[in-house]
């Protein structure tokens, strides 16, 4: 068998179109602009990277956008106090403090601080206990996207044995919730998990979130299985020839080993191209569902949980 190739870059194309759509409508039936507020302490260069693609991308899709640099060296009263007046500014509708933090910040604290209704991250305790209770919550991002995604490839998830690699908190526990809310029999698997291969063979929907370049061999992965692989791993692509410098080239691999997996799983994410693009998707959709939300207007269908 030869997986389906899941194209993450395309569908997160179509997920922004909606969300822009649906902005356009907004504005011109209600007057409103969906705003999202995006808060980054110090110069740590691939933050710097991920901070200019969200503020692109929401002005791209009819948003406001509010960028706030801080330098590395802030005291927390100061980002606290930020934090307080973009709660209360009615113009905004979703707050991301990007992460990591330095460390003299107080990362749970700050992360809380967060309104929970402009938490588009979806970190804030109070909306990890909402969607462990299957309340309306924000959902975090790389999760909700391969929600999304499987959804889209698979129609309905029920009943369907799920077996998530990873127990984080951005990304292994709030996928199992989601599974678990669509109904999937779920496993949780992670760095104490005995014989990995053996739950992973059992599973119709398989997520790795793990950071271990290439750690799924295709044996592992049961016949027409929906493979969806979140690992962003740099390794040394000596292949690729040396920079200029004379450094090794390097390129991005995730945590399954698409080669070996693409000849057996029924359909499987590429890396990079898969769940990545739809990270930064659903977070522009995060922001339009806690506008619609704030302002008593319905949602879209198909943007969240
Ligand atoms: P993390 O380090 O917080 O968690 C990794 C998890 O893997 C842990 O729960 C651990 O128990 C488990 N694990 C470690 N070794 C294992 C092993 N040998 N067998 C089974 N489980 C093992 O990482 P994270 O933040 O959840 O991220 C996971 C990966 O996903 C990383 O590569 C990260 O870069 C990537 N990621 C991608 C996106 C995206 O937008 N595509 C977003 C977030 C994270």
């Amino acid at each position: 068998m030869t997986a389906q190739i899941i194209d993450g870059k395309a569908f997160a194309a179509k997920v922004r179109e909606k969300v822009a759509a649906h902005v356009a409508r907004l504005k011109d039936d209600h007057g409103i602009t969906p705003g999202l507020a995006v808060v980054l302490v110090g110069e740590d260069p691939a933050s710097q990277v991920y901070v200019r693609n969200k503020g692109k991308q929401t002005i791209e899709c009819g948003m406001s956008s509010f960028e706030h640099k801080l330098p590395a060296d802030t005291a927390q009263e100061d980002l606290l106090e930020l934090l307080d007046r973009l709660n209360a500014d009615p113009e905004i509708h979703g707050i991301l403090v990007q992460l990591p933090l330095p460390s003299h910040l107080d990362e749970e604290l700050i992360v809380n601080r967060v309104d929970p209704d402009k938490d588009v991250d979806g970190f804030h305790i109070s909306n990890v206990g909402r969607l462990a209770t299957g309340q309306k919550s924000m959902v975090p991002c790389t999760p909700l996207g391969c929600l999304m995604m499987l959804r889209n490839q698979l129609g309905s998830l029920s009943g369907k044995e799920a077996v998530v690699i990873g127990r984080s908190n951005i990304v292994g526990k709030p996928m199992a919730q989601l599974l678990l809310g669509d109904s999937c029999t779920v496993t949780i698997a992670h760095s104490r998990t005995r014989d990995l291969a053996q739950v992973v063979r059992r599973a119709d929907i398989v997520v790795a979130a793990v950071g271990r370049p290439r750690m799924v061999p295709g044996e592992w992965i049961k016949p027409g299985a929906t493979v969806i692989d979140v690992g962003i791993n740099r390794i040394e692509a000596p292949e690729k020839g040396a920079n200029e410098d004379g450094s090794v080239k390097m390129r991005l691999v995730g945590d399954v080993d698409f080669d070996s997996a693409a000849q057996v799983a029924g359909a499987i994410t590429p890396v990079p191209g898969g769940v990545g693009p739809m990270t930064i998707a659903c977070l522009l959709a995060n922001t339009l569902t806690a506008c619609c939300r704030a302002n008593g207007v319905a949602e879209p269908e198909g943007l969240t949980a």
